[in-house]
């Protein structure tokens, strides 16, 4: 029978990436922890009408890259594009605003119907941060603080902050106006793309890749020009708070994001080392969505950060600079020891001694497969572990087994090379010598 293959844009995550993967995770979370933000978890299926309500219908998401169909129930139902429709919808239904501000941070499977490419995938993850019933420049400033400060955190250090105002929805409907007249009397000099956006969505114009029209665009009326004075004044609050904060940033007025429901800030953090797919975090303010999602008005600005995109720039990040934290990352985390054993006895010794080990905060991994010392041995070796336990039915009736080092051993630690004994009765020594290395190895780092 042929074999099954997985669906284009779909990826399997081996142990080997997994490791990397939770370790982003836990900092990310630790972050979120340390700010007081909670997790919200929300269904990876939504009825189709909050993304086509809330993200726009003309925007890319929604217009070409949404998984619908339709359930046994005729429902039209949208694998989820991304998280802030959803935390909107389950914070007005669950009656979250009449607790008050809401500061929350999600993570999980997002689904787009993309040409597939490196950083580019049809399920892809994103983990991302949402404060709403907030207004104030500053919280504009600590939103954007947390995504740069876990970028940071996670030994990034490429980064580029990249920010703009749309303003409010006065100011961007009296520039999309001025826009779309003078881009309607070069309409003949946009590339195709462009040209559809023009009557559909013309500030989506800025964002395109296609150089002719960039360089079009240079004379073009600029999104500045069109912010009222409060805007500006806004704007400018928002960058003297990152400026307190130490947080470089520089500003880009052709940035405006993909969704349609930005206003005030928008923000973009974007790496070289990325290639086509540059941006690895995206946010920006959404003062409307709310109300569109049926809601009382209500403020909310928020990011997501794509984690495959991440963990490629925490890859490039170890490569170019070995001793950064990066690196760390990118290494599997071994068991703290490893249980060779062999023979009746021995293995029935092995099992309770690993268990009693993992119960004591251990990481130990047992051979279960009974084959020759020898060929356990290489799996011990394989697997990183700094020592080994070597239990045979002889080291059972002597009531003593060698503990002994398996790599990285430095001048001292040769001397125990040939593995002192242990009893295995009591398991006070063998921990103590596990314990001791771990301090010796805290300091030396
Ligand atoms: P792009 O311009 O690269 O398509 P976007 O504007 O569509 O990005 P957002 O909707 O802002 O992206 O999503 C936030 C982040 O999620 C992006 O910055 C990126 O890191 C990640 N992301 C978006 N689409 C994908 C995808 N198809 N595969 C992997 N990561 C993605
Ligand atoms: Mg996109």
């Amino acid at each position: 029978m042929s074999q099954l293959r997985k669906l284009r844009g779909m990826v399997d995550l081996l142990p080997k990436q997994t490791s990397i993967w939770q370790q982003v995770e836990a900092i990310a979370r630790a972050h979120f922890i340390r700010a007081g933000i909670k997790e919200i978890r929300t269904p990876l299926l939504e009825a189709t009408e909050l993304f086509s309500r809330g993200i726009g219908e003309e925007t890319d998401v929604v217009g070409k890259e949404m998984y619908s169909f339709s359930d046994r129930g005729d429902r039209s139902c949208t694998l989820r594009p991304e998280g802030t429709a959803s935390v909107v919808r389950a914070v007005l239904e669950n009656g979250l605003l009449s607790q008050g501000i809401q500061r929350l941070w999600y993570g999980g499977p997002m689904f787009r119907y993309e040409r597939p490419q490196a950083g580019r995938q049809r399920q892809f993850h994103q983990i991302g941060v949402e404060y709403i019933g907030l207004n104030q420049a500053r919280s504009d400033a600590e939103v954007i603080a947390i995504a740069w400060n876990l970028l940071k955190d996670l030994g990034l250090s490429e980064l580029t902050l990249e920010m703009n105002s749309l303003g409010n929805t006065e100011d961007r409907r009296n520039f999309r106006n001025q826009l779309f007249e003078w881009l309607h009397l070069r309409q003949s000099q946009l590339d195709p793309d462009s040209q559809k956006r023009l009557f559909k969505n013309p500030l989506r114009i800025l964002d395109s890749k296609n150089a002719q029209t960039q360089s079009l665009l240079k004379n073009a009326p600029k999104l500045k020009d069109s912010l009222s004075e409060e805007s500006q004044i806004r704007f400018k609050s928002v960058q003297e708070h990152l400026q307190e904060l130490g947080i470089p940033f520089k500003l880009n007025e052709r940035l405006v994001r993909g969704l349609d429901y930005y206003d005030h800030t928008a923000f973009e953090v974007t790496s070289d080392q990325l290639g086509a797919q540059a941006t690895v975090c995206g946010g920006g303010r959404y003062n409307r969505l709310v109300e569109q999602l049926g809601g009382p008005p209500t403020a909310a600005i928020g990011w997501a950060i794509g984690i495959e995109r991440l963990i490629l720039l925490i890859e490039e990040s170890s490569r170019e600079n070995p001793s950064s934290k990066a690196t760390l990352l990118t290494k599997e985390l071994p068991p703290d020891i490893f249980v060779v054993n062999k023979g009746k006895d021995a293995e029935k010794k092995a099992l309770v001694i690993s268990q009693k080990l993992r119960e004591r905060g251990f990481k130990v991994e047992l051979d279960c497969s009974s084959a020759a010392f020898g060929k356990q041995f290489k799996r011990a070796n394989r697997s990183g572990a700094k020592w080994a336990l070597v239990i045979g039915d002889d080291e059972v009736k002597a009531g003593k087994a060698p503990l002994k080092l398996l790599q990285n051993s430095s001048e001292k630690e040769e001397l125990l090379k040939n593995g002192q004994l242990h009893p295995l009765d009591d398991l006070e020594s063998i921990m103590n010598t596990l314990l001791a290395n771990e301090l010796q190895n805290n300091k030396t780092t």
